[in-house]
């Protein structure tokens, strides 16, 4: 196979026999008809191995963005290869906006909707709530759109590339918007854990990035979404928190300009530029734990127990919210949710080694967990956390009688068909 071999993060190499670059959506059908076993490759950022498959993976970044906004119905189509980057930047510059990104702009919209990815934002649902339709082609290579007018959707949003090869996403837009982010240290976690609903809610989208043996929080970052004219002012401490300068240690190269500085949502949103290596350039791996709003208190009160456990393997955590929605495998379906993340240094026998622990300590708090993120659970777990879970298994029959899109990630987290 080619240098793309291995996922981003070099934790999992492939096991597909080969990578194929089709240029055009027909050319993607007539693959699809010819493999008996197919799976998307989208930009290779997950550290599970989702993606995988014992046939081809088919990446679609040869295939032209062809960006089309349509103010009249106020959304966005895209082809499902592209990177976020390239689309928030196309919006911005005709005015137009998401209403949320994840922190990197890196990944393909397909791929990272159809695992579930989020940013943060007490409103704000996950990143698959703005879709209004995907074109996608099938297990006998048809191209079919599924749309908001079909019972389909909400399977299709988080579809976990078990659907087919999702071509196109048509996604909602809103106009453009003004966002400032501000950066305060230090709050100690008594105070964030007392307050921890006022703290999620102080701004439009809220990130705590700490370390649970420390006794505070080392950043809050707020990213605060500016009314047309309208400056609030930065208060100069906050839960505790003191406001931070951080522009003399920004790497602005790989981030994007923090320090209060208010500047368009498509350079704010994402804490990551484009043009360069996100998070810690993929010399880690990553996990991901979504618990009800009612157990966040306790479930990082949890954590903080297993602090010196976590801590010499952590590189960080950052702590999110997500709104309820309705899709069916999403981490957030009809729950409000934090979202407890936690970037590890490459540690992969000490972090396998972990997950189990750290499962076992939220098991009272029954989390769901990010699909493309390292996790333990197996299927019996996974069933009971996802309620629709068994609905999304008979619609992928359905779809794939086959099982061409079945691969062993699916079927050791959801079981046999
Ligand atoms: C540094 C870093 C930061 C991250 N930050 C966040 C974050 O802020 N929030 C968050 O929620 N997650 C985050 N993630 C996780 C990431 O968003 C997900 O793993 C996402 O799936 C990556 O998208 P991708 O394009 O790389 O997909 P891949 O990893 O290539 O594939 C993921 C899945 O999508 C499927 N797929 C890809 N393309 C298609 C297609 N065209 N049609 C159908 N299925 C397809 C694949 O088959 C696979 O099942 C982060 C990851 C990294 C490495």
């Amino acid at each position: 196979m080619s240098s793309t071999t291995t996922n981003w993060a070099g934790n999992l190499t492939y096991s597909a026999e080969t990578v194929l670059h089709p240029t055009s959506a027909t050319e993607v059908q007539q693959l699809v008809a010819q493999w008996p076993r197919v799976r998307a490759l989208g930009t290779r950022h997950s550290f599970t191995d989702i993606a995988d498959t014992p046939g081809a993976l088919i990446s679609l970044a040869e295939l032209d963005p062809a960006i089309r906004i349509d103010p009249a119905t106020m959304t966005v189509s895209v082809a499902g290869g592209t990177s976020f980057g390239i689309l928030i930047n196309e919006l911005e510059k005709h005015g137009f906006a998401l209403h949320n990104t994840g922190s990197l702009p890196h990944i393909s919209v397909a791929g990272a909707t159809t695992t579930g990815t989020h940013g943060s934002g007490d409103g704000n649902g996950i990143l698959s709530t703005a879709i209004a339709a995907v074109e996608l082609v099938t297990a006998d290579g048809s191209l079919v759109t599924v749309d908001r007018t079909s019972e389909h959707l909400p399977a299709l949003a988080v579809g976990l590339g078990a659907f087919g090869i999702i071509t196109r996403v048509t996604l909602d837009i809103e106009p453009s918007y003004r966002v400032r982010q501000d950066v305060y240290r230090f709050a100690p976690w008594e105070t964030v854990l007392e307050q921890l609903d006022d703290v999620m809610a102080s701004a439009y989208s809220v990130s705590l990035l700490a370390d649970f043996a420390s006794p505070t929080v080392m950043q809050i970052w707020l990213k605060t979404r500016l009314a047309d004219g309208i400056e609030p002012e930065v208060a100069s401490t906050l839960f505790g928190g003191v406001w931070y300068d951080d522009s003399e240690e920004l790497a602005p190269e790989n981030v994007n300009q923090r320090a209060s500085v208010p500047g368009p949502w498509s350079e704010r949103m994402p804490h990551f530029r484009l043009d360069g290596q996100p998070s810690n350039g993929g010399d880690e791996l990553q996990s991901e734990y979504y618990v009800a709003r009612e157990h966040g208190v306790e479930a990082l009160e949890v954590l903080r127990t297993l602090g010196t456990q976590i801590s010499p393997h952590l590189l960080i955590s950052e702590i999110r919210t997500a709104a309820a929605d309705s899709l069916w495998m999403s981490p957030a379906y009809q729950r409000d949710v934090l979202c407890i993340g936690f970037t590890w240094a490459k540690h992969p026998a000490e972090v396998a080694a972990l997950l189990p622990v750290i499962e076992e300590a939220l098991a009272p708090f029954a989390p769901r967990q990010h699909w493309g993120k390292l996790f333990h659970y197996g299927a019996g777990v996974i069933h009971e956390r996802f309620p629709r879970s068994g609905d999304f298994l008979a619609l992928q029959r359905e779809y794939d009688p086959q099982g061409k899109f079945w691969n062993p990630f699916l079927e050791r987290t959801l079981g046999p068909r």
